[in-house]
């Protein structure tokens, strides 16, 4: 968990997959004038590693390689376009779900009975690159909880941003719907007034 996923109520148990989606961000809207920076707090192996320790779930094995840096990188794009799926199509987009599958691939997973714990996921992985097994584990318990769902990405294509639905209908469509719902609708409206002319 981080202080966004505290901020916008993610559930811990999907904290990190909140905010590994999000390292990206791509948001480039003008708000009071001012355009968003886009970022990546994945620049390199380094920061992934970092990222990794900051969240605890960096591990005492070696150096991030490029090569595992990558593997990181596919599987943030495969998570992010499957984010960006409504959640019904999720379930029969093939080409979002084979990419996501291929990209889960370098990180099996193993039941390990824990004390206090009964028999969790874990990861199978004893490398640097164990660490990130995490999101694989937490979609697979999101997938059971029902929660998966309600991670989603913001409709609006200048923005983004991976967020949490806690609508009671789970239909929201942007991220804040005074920033991102309403720069939306007023577009939509101002279109119309074109089109109308
Ligand atoms: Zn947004």
């Amino acid at each position: 968990m981080s202080k966004e996923s505290r901020k916008f109520k993610v559930p811990d148990a999907l904290a990190n997959v909140y905010d590994f989606a999000n390292t990206q961000d791509v948001r480039h809207f003008t708000h009071f004038g001012v355009e968003h920076p886009q970022s990546d707090e994945l620049g390199g192996p380094k920061q992934l590693a970092d990222w990794m320790q900051e969240r605890g779930l960096g591990r005492d094995a070696g150096r991030v390689t490029p090569a595992m840096f990558e593997t990181a990188l596919r599987l943030r794009e495969a998570l992010r376009a499957y984010l960006q799926c409504e959640p019904a199509e999720r379930r029969r987009n093939k080409d979002v779900l084979g990419a996501l599958d291929d990209a889960l691939a370098p990180f099996p997973l193993r039941v390990e009975a824990r004390a206090g714990r009964g028999a969790i996921l874990s990861a199978a992985r004893v490398d640097a690159l164990a660490g990130l097994s995490t999101i694989a584990i937490e979609l697979h318990d999101a997938t059971l909880l029902g929660t998966l769902d309600r991670l989603k990405m913001c409709a609006s294509e200048e923005c983004r941003r991976v967020f949490f639905d806690r609508s009671k209908p789970s239909t929201r469509r942007w991220c804040m719907s005074t920033l991102c719902g309403n720069r939306m609708k007023t577009r939509a409206y101002r279109e119309r007034q074109r089109e109308a002319k």
